[in-house]
């Protein structure tokens, strides 16, 4: 694609952002418009659950601006999509065309309430957070269904402010993805930090309208003044409707974030990266990935060589006051070996050996470089033919 060509970008947050100050690093000097469906602009979501619920200034320091990159912002949710015709509505009925499209739309929360069912609280949003900030002032205890990293950051800060706070799930917290080892350190830990763990025999449904607490399939029901759901994420494809981009799992994306539609590429939360038959398909809503990607996709609207692979496995989270760092490929399976340090005094360096010579690295309450945790869980030695 030349660079005076039009290139859009629906979305307008972290791979949007970052597609679009990479566009103009990489020479596109044509015209470049982002629309975006949250009156804020882009700003960046981690610090919502760690430092936002916490702190009204947080909110101040949450800019991801497009200051000077020469791109007209259209706030106002894009509604359908037209790739024959390569035109984009919005929901104030603007029609805005393009050369190259890059999906940036991202996920929302996934919601558990049934039909009607007033009053679920989520986190996904500045909005989100801001809600469930001041609903925790005068909570005096709470429930949070679901023990990933966001249900656990979640209920880190409510046991940061002093509210008693329960977390439910079917597994133990974390151990989908971190295993069964460093999950029952982070269950005790939390313990200790005052979030208490129900573990459900299955489904859980919420109860009370508005929401007020907590069914389990075993009849249990629990009560709290606060009750947030923290069940995952469902990829933003609506908009997308009936131009074949998009299914059950997001928009699907090769190697180069370029989409099964000519002329449309797509990154961060909203993509999965196709299986190749080796490998299954993939969805990674993950901060470094959603860059990644974003400066993969602006490499490939401008026809360049993709800048590195199109998924990047840095993660961290903060549990019950203790931050953890990941590189490498989860889930964790099996024992790790300890480099430095011990779980049990809080403060360890980890890795997790696979068979293609990689491995995963866990930094658990220890201050290490990303770069260092990347350099260790390179490849020991090449992989076998
Ligand atoms: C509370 C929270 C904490 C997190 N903490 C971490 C962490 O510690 N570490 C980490 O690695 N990752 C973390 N993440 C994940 C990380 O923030 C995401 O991976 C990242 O925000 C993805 O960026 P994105 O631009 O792809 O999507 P999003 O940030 O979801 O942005 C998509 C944007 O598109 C907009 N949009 C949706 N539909 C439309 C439409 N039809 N038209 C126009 N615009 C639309 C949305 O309003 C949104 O602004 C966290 C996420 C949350 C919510």
């Amino acid at each position: 694609m030349t660079a005076r060509r039009s290139v859009l970008i629906v979305g307008e947050s972290l791979a949007g952002t970052t597609a679009a100050r990479h566009l103009r690093a990489l020479g596109h000097t044509g015209p470049l418009t982002i629309i975006g469906a949250e009156e804020h602009g882009a700003y960046s979501r981690p610090p919502l659950s760690k430092a936002v619920l916490k702190d009204p200034a947080a909110d101040h320091n949450l800019g991801l601006a497009l200051d000077g990159l020469d791109a007209e912002a259209i706030r106002s949710p894009a509604v359908t999509a037209d790739t024959r015709g390569r035109t984009v509505t919005t929901a104030d009925g603007r029609q805005v065309d393009y050369d190259a499209l890059i999906v940036a739309t991202g996920a929302d929360a996934r919601r558990l309430a049934a039909p009607g069912q007033r009053g679920e609280l989520v986190l996904r949003t500045l909005d989100d957070a801001r809600l469930l900030r001041a609903r925790m002032a005068d909570a005096g205890s709470a429930i949070v269904l679901g023990a990933g990293f966001l249900g656990m950051e979640v209920a880190s800060a409510c046991a940061a402010r002093g509210i008693p706070v329960t977390v439910v799930d079917t597994d133990q917290p974390l151990e989908r993805i971190l295993g069964g080892h460093l999950s029952a350190v982070i269950t005790a830990r939390a313990a200790e930090y005052g979030i208490r763990f129900v573990q459900a025999t299955g489904f859980a449904t919420l109860t009370g309208d508005p929401v007020r607490g907590v069914a389990l399939p075993d009849g249990t029901e629990l009560t709290a003044d606060l009750v947030v759901t923290c069940a995952g994420e469902v990829p933003c494809v609506d908009w997308l409707a009936g131009t074949g981009l998009a299914d059950r799992l997001g928009v699907g994306i090769d190697h180069a974030c370029a989409t099964s539609v000519p002329g449309v590429f797509a990154a961060g939360d909203v993509t999965y990266l196709r299986g190749d038959g080796t490998l299954p398909d993939r969805r990674a809503p993950f901060w470094s990935n959603a860059v990644t990607q974003g400066r993969t996709a602006a490499a490939s609207v401008l026809g360049l060589p993709s800048p590195g692979p199109p998924t990047d496995d840095y993660f961290w989270t903060e549990v019950a006051g203790l931050t953890l760092k990941i590189v490498g490929r989860l889930p964790l399976l099996g024992a790790a070996t300890t480099v430095q340090g011990s779980v049990t005094d809080g403060r360890a360096l980890l890795t997790w050996g696979h068979a293609d010579g990689t491995s995963t690295v866990v930094a658990y309450g220890l201050r290490k470089p990303v770069g260092a945790l990347r350099a260790l869980a390179a490849p020991s030695s090449p992989p076998a033919p």
